[in-house]
């Protein structure tokens, strides 16, 4: 089996204002400095990422990533930002498709796959979310949803980029709900949409992309979620703002 580098990654969502953030980020870094076994991925809102570029620039185990791009490099697309601004400011990696994008903007599996594909252009690595709502999983449903996502919103990105693509898998249901799935559950979605990959690429391809799990991680379950087997780290909402839990999390992925 292909080593795969766990990847935990905060998205701070719409909070903390630059100076906030610096403050943050500074707490971060004095909890989370010794560990470098995890790739570690800090994701403010735009307007701190220039703040905690400058604050991470030399911490080889952190990197920056936004939470949004827009699928064109430039032109008249007011409020937008394009992935080369992202990495003009250092980012590594972005967020697409979260579930509050497509649930408040939207946004479809073509125009996330597009973003996705606007970022690995551009070098940055998308962590592309899926995941399926309450009302899909009770109707026992979440193949289909998950399959779709799959075959529409990353199937088809270039054989040559798609190792740089981060898969969430975000069962909507256990978006800051205090609900998360079980390990159980987590690691039978994480396989079946290893399995979409080896079919879309191949069994070697699939073996090397790394699958977070998204929903509810905490300290207390962090570490239960991420050894599993198809699980190769978290992407972590409320708990990513505060420097301690967070750190706590990036512990628990340790190998
Ligand atoms: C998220 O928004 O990506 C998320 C997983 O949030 P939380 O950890 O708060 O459930």
């Amino acid at each position: 089996m292909a080593y795969r580098k766990k990847i935990v990654a905060g998205n701070w969502k719409m909070n903390k204002s630059a100076t906030e953030a610096r403050v943050l980020v500074a707490d971060i870094l004095m909890e989370i400095k010794k560990f470098d076994a995890s790739d570690i991925v800090i994701c403010p809102p735009f307007t701190s990422l220039a703040a905690i570029s400058e604050l991470i620039n030399e911490v080889p185990n952190i990197r920056l990533g936004a939470q949004n791009l827009h699928q064109q490099s430039n032109g008249a697309f007011t409020g937008e930002i394009s992935a080369g601004m992202l990495r003009d400011l250092y980012c590594r990696y972005v967020i697409v498709g979260h579930s509050e994008r497509r649930q408040y903007y939207k946004e479809t599996d073509e125009l996330i796959k597009e973003k996705a594909k606007a970022a690995l252009d551009a070098n940055l690595k998308p962590i592309v979310c899926i995941g399926e709502t309450l009302a899909e999983r009770e109707a026992n449903d979440w193949k289909k949803v998950i399959t779709r996502q799959v075959d529409n919103g990353i199937a088809g990105i270039d054989e040559k980029q798609i190792e740089d693509l981060i898969i969430a898998y975000e069962p909507v249901w256990a978006i800051g709900t205090g609900k998360n799935a079980t390990p159980e559950q987590a690691q039978e979605v994480h396989h079946f949409i290893r399995g979409l990959i080896a079919k879309h690429y191949s069994s070697a391809i699939a073996s090397k992309i790394r699958i977070q799990y998204g929903g509810s991680v905490k300290p207390d379950n962090a570490k239960q979620l991420l050894h599993q087997p198809d699980i190769d780290g978290a992407l972590v909402g409320g708990a990513s703002l505060d420097a301690r839990a967070f750190a706590a999390i990036v512990l628990a992925s340790r190998h």
